[in-house]
């Protein structure tokens, strides 16, 4: 018996060539995407524009591989964490953060990762595997018809588990596919790439058809604090990743987000806003300062609101366009970096606890 092919993994020309290599007409490779993408229908029994013939024959050749929704938390401020399970069992989080000001997806693009940042639970839990484009495709799917957004704009952000440009053909291949005019036709304008700054991966987004916007995770201003901070600076240092920055294509008014995690006591200093300012100079930047989410076995504090405040200033009489991230859904977990399913399966929240402690 032949495996069924997973449609959920193909772009719409693939989808194309399956059915014409199947004696089918190419066109109902629309129809199939609207009905996934458009109505968030995978049975193909309820695809009533399909004759029932095709539709007995689709269900036999073909599936549509859906990570199934094991857990859906509101926090008090609207935003919703979802734990999604795939075939293997292997859980990721999604977050669906509303009004910010837009309505945004935060997806994962791995379980786990292997980047090992020192402040970020994600990292704790070290590379499981990594997700491929249906998987990364299929949160957008399942997120957007739970929230009921099927037909409504949205943002997507690649700021969940995992490092985009560590997994980059399935990464690049999901939004190939979410893009897609017959299916959700997302715009690579909505979409965010957050990346620690691996360089090949860069320099090859910079050479994208479908170019998200572009975020890097700085954190630091020397590297020899940006190596204790976030490991991968040992191989692509900060001074690669800015210059690779300083000629990346942007689109007119478009700027590169620089996320600075701050960090008590560590890179909150005013030198270090100064530093960072100088570093950024010829570079169309804005920064968005996210003040730690603190959470057991993460070895930082967040600084005060205070602290704050004046590091944004001095970026700001250096005019550099600075915004300070709201932390959202904290109650739930659901903030930056605090996203964390151990060993890619699922664990009450004490056995997580347990585990960082180790
Ligand atoms: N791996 C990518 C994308 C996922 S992390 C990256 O690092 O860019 C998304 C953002 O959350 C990054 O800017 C990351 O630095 C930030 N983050 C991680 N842990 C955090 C924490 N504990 N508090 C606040 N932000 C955190
Ligand atoms: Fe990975 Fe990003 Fe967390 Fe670093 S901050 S460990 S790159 S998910």
């Amino acid at each position: 018996m032949t495996v069924p092919l997973n449609i959920a993994e193909l772009e719409l020309t693939e989808v194309e060539d399956a059915l014409e290599g199947r004696g089918c007409e190419r066109f109902h490779a629309r129809q199939l995407y609207r009905w996934m993408y458009k109505r968030g229908v995978t049975d193909f029994g309820r695809m009533t524009d399909l004759s029932k013939d095709l539709r007995v024959r689709l269900g036999r050749e073909f599936t549509i591989a859906t990570p199934a929704v094991t857990s859906d938390q509101r926090s008090s401020d609207g935003t919703r964490k979802f734990v999604l399970e795939f075939a293997d069992k292997r859980c990721i989080e999604a977050v669906f953060i509303p009004d910010t000001p837009s309505m945004t997806f935060c997806i994962s693009t791995q379980v786990g990762c292997a980047m090992g940042c020192g402040f970020c639970l994600t990292g704790k839990m070290g590379l499981v595997r990594n997700l491929t484009a249906g998987e990364i495709g299929g949160q957008v799917r399942v997120l957007a018809a739970a929230t009921e957004m099927l037909d409504h704009p949205f943002n997507i952000v690649l700021m969940g588990m995992g490092e985009p440009l560590h997994n980059y053909d399935n990464t690049m291949k999901a939004l190939r596919i979410l893009h897609e005019e017959y299916g959700l036709a997302v715009s690579p304008r909505r979409v965010t790439l957050s990346t620690v700054g691996i360089v090949p991966g860069l320099k090859r987004l910079a050479h994208e058809p479908l170019m998200p916007n572009l975020a890097i995770s700085l954190h630091a201003t020397t590297e020899e604090q940006r190596t204790a901070l976030v490991p991968p600076n040992r191989k692509y240092p900060l001074a690669e990743i800015l210059e690779t920055c300083r000629h990346f294509p942007l689109k007119r008014r478009s700027r590169i987000t620089f996320e600075y995690v701050m960090l008590s006591g560590v890179n909150d200093t005013p030198e270090d806003a100064r530093r960072l300012a100088r570093l950024l100079t010829g570079i169309k930047a804005k920064v968005n300062l996210i003040p730690l989410n603190p959470a057991p076995g993460i070895p930082f504090e967040r600084p005060s609101d205070d602290r704050v405040d004046r590091f944004a200033q001095i970026l700001a009489d250096r005019y550099l366009t600075v915004s300070v991230r709201k932390s959202r859904g904290q109650d739930i977990r659901a903030a930056c970096g605090q996203l964390i399913v151990e060993g890619g399966t699922k664990k009450s929240a004490a056995q997580q606890m347990a585990l960082l402690m180790r």
